[in-house]
């Protein structure tokens, strides 16, 4: 904990008093330095609801921008990365970055729609009309995600670490059909499969999994290295892909979406003060759905 100035709003900025910040694997990924370049020292937080509580000069209320392709930007500044995050009381944001919360929500429910839901959705739209979709790692963006798939009327095979029966009967309860361990085939092929978990063993395992022309997402930042396969488990036109960030377009249509299936998120609710306890229930697989702090 530290107490640190209170930001300002710059121009196009709006100050934002933080009520809840979910907690993602990209902060863990972050804390433990595999990802390059943080702004250091560094707040936190990706994923801030909060309440506006000034503007800057030029801010003009949530525009939403025409590129289709901004989620790739050379120049992007991430916050909780380069710029400074949610596991606070207050934070700057760009106007143009923020959306506006669905009102059926708490402030805590809403939080892991933020990255969770937004990441989980833009991979789900990557595997196009897939009937038979297989989730490797059943954590927040999964049990988010799974929902979706459900209400959209696929069928959902989830993937947990060896042994989780706690994580497969969560995901049974959240309408996947089949749970079982990511070493496991499914009953039957999969015509596309999200990876969550950042274990770059998964790729081959969900090449090996989905059926001729099948899809493979990879919806981590960070994966750790991919083991060689034989060509064969990429041959008939499977394709593996990433997802990275997100477009504003995504943000407002999964921020309709949401209320509509209606999405009901399961968190664990943590203290700003246990911020480093959330991360590590995070990195040690304990949390079923997502860790949030309440702040506000
Ligand atoms: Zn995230």
């Amino acid at each position: 904990m530290a107490e640190l100035p209170g930001p300002e709003p710059g121009a196009g900025q709006v100050l934002v008093n933080v009520q809840a910040c979910a907690v993602c694997r990209t902060d863990l990924h972050i804390v433990d330095g595999e990802l390059p370049d943080p702004k250091l020292p560094l707040v936190l937080g990706h994923q801030i609801v909060g309440l506006v509580s000034g503007v800057g000069e030029r801010a003009s209320r949530f525009s939403v921008g025409e590129s289709g392709r901004e989620n790739l930007c050379d120049q992007a500044r991430f916050t909780g990365f380069q710029i400074d995050g949610g596991f606070a009381e207050a934070a700057v944001a760009d106007e143009r970055f923020c959306l506006r919360m669905p009102e059926s929500y708490s402030d805590l429910q809403v939080a892991p729609l933020l990255c969770a839901g937004l990441i989980g959705y833009r991979a789900l739209m990557m595997t196009a009309d897939a009937e038979r979709l297989g989730l490797y790692g059943f954590g927040a963006s999964a049990h988010i995600i799974a929902q979706v798939a459900r209400w959209q009327a696929r069928r959902v095979f989830a993937f947990t670490r060896a042994g989780d029966e706690e994580g497969q009967q969560f995901a049974r309860s959240l309408g996947a059909e089949w749970a079982g361990s990511s070493t496991e085939r499914p009953p039957e092929e999969l015509d596309a499969a999200i990876i969550f978990a950042p274990v770059g063993e998964l790729v081959p395992a969900a090449l090996a999994a989905v059926a001729k022309g099948g899809v493979v997402v990879c919806a981590g930042i960070h994966m750790s290295d991919i083991p060689s396969f034989s060509y064969e488990l990429l041959w008939g036109e499977r394709v593996l892909r990433s997802v990275a960030n997100l477009t504003r377009q995504d943000g407002e249509e999964f921020m309709q979406l949401a209320p509509e299936v209606p999405v009901r998120t399961q968190i664990r609710e943590f203290r700003l003060e246990e911020a480093n306890e959330a991360l590590e229930h995070l990195r040690a697989g304990e949390l079923h759905g997502a860790a949030v702090l309440k702040i506000g």
